[in-house]
Formats: C-alpha cells, structure tokens, sequence
C-alpha cells in the first residue's frame, strides 16, 4: 500500500493484480506478442494513474479523462507504440507528452532511461508526484515537446503521445542515426501511426501503422 499526502490511500489488491492480467490476455489477442511489455501491462497499477471516479474502469482497454482536459491512452495502444519503438535495456527514449505518466512507466518497466516532456504545468507536477510515489524515476520536464530535449541528445527512440501534425527538425535532429521515431502524425480527427528510422543525418525510412486518435500535440506551455 502507498500512502499520498493528499491522503488518497493507493491500494494495489488481488482484483487488480487479477483484472490486469486479464487485460494482458486481451492485448495479447489483439495482437501485442512481446512478453515483456505484456508482464510490464500486467504489473503497473493503471488504476492508480487515474482520477478516484475511474478506477472501476482502468483496466478495460479503453483511454480515459485524466483532467486537463487530457486522456490517459487505450492500454492497447500504449502497447502498441511501445512495441514499434521496439526497446533494449538501456535505450536512451525521449517521450512527448507525460500525461498521467502511464506509458512513462511502461518505458521503464523496459529499462529504458527516459526523458519524459509535458506542456501542462499541472499535468507535469502530478505525473512527478504520482510517478515517484509509485517508485519510477525518469528525467522529468516541463517544456514544449516540439523542441525536443537538445542538452540531452542524441536519443535512441523518441515517442510522441499526443497527433503530431508534423515532426519538427529538431526532433528529426535529436534522434540517433539508426534510431526509430514513434508518432500518430495528422492533423484531423485520426492520425496515421507511423515510424521513421533515422538511416542518416538527412534521411528517415517512413512506414505506416494504421489509424488511430489522439489529443493533439499543441504548440509552447500552458501554466
Ligand atoms: N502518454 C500519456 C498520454 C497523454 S495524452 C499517458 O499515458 O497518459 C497526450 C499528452 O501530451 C497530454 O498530456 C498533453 O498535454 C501533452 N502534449 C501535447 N502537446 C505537447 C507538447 N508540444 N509538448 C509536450 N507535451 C504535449
């Protein structure tokens, strides 16, 4: 059991432990074969990524309100972009987006070393709070993701959480030659999951995932 300041007890029970391994089997038939994001699934307490009057529904694989008027992403599709950055212990991934934190700790789960990047002030600071309560520790900023993280560059995956409607340069630049860029990219009410691997300092291979949506990657910070 944790134990918040704001005294809202974070119980991890046996119904749980027991609805997450159902979704696990769920994702599995939806197609996601790697096993260790299924066990990092089937280990994360979603519930407690999210507002108390949702609990119920975590573990239905659906994405939810989590304030800010932002959502916490459909498990499968956390799932799903994890598995196309497709992570070695040890990659160096820049995340877009942190949200509830959720796909951050998917990421370390997998032994990544993240850089994690909001542009809500108030999203940020929740998902630090939460996310250090639940014992991850990745590095944590408060920015525009459209700018990337230069200081820290370059990086071996980058992932974007939120319909990007368009990869800016700098991320382009950010990215190891070799490396691979997750992103859902479009502007309207879909966007069109795809990767780009970096072959060389001006060239990327593009190839697409299919549809799926997303709150939209919006432009500076929001206090
Ligand atoms: N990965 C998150 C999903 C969050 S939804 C989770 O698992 O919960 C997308 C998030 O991207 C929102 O929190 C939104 O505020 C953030 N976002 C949108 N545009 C951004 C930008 N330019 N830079 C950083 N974060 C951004």
């Amino acid at each position: 059991m944790y134990l918040c300041p704001s005294t809202k007890i974070m119980e991890d029970t046996f119904k749980h432990k027991g609805l997450r391994r159902m979704l696990a089997k769920k994702l599995k038939s939806k197609g996601i074969h790697n096993q260790t994001i299924l066990n990092a699934i089937e280990k994360i307490p979603r519930h407690l990524f999210m507002e108390a009057g949702f609990v119920e529904f975590a573990y239905k694989d659906q994405a939810f309100r989590i304030g800010a008027g932002q959502t916490i992403s459909q498990p499968y599709t956390v799932a799903f972009q994890t598995e196309l950055l497709d992570i070695s212990p040890g990659d160096k991934v820049l995340e877009i987006g942190t949200g509830s934190g959720y796909q951050t700790a998917v990421l370390l789960e997998l032994k990544a070393s993240v850089y994690t990047i909001e542009r809500q002030r108030e999203l940020y600071l929740r998902a630090q709070k939460n996310l250090q309560q639940l014992g991850y520790y990745p590095h944590f900023y408060y920015g525009d993701g459209y700018k990337g993280k230069e200081s820290y560059a370059p990086f071996d995956k980058i992932l974007i959480t939120a319909a990007a409607p368009y990869i800016s340069d700098e991320l382009k630049q950010q990215l190891k030659i070799g490396g691979t860029l997750v992103a859902p990219i479009g502007a309207g009410d879909t966007q069109v999951m795809t990767t780009l691997v970096k072959v060389s300092e001006t060239e990327f291979v593009q190839t697409d995932f299919g549809d799926f949506s997303f709150v939209p990657m919006l432009k500076g910070i929001k206090r």
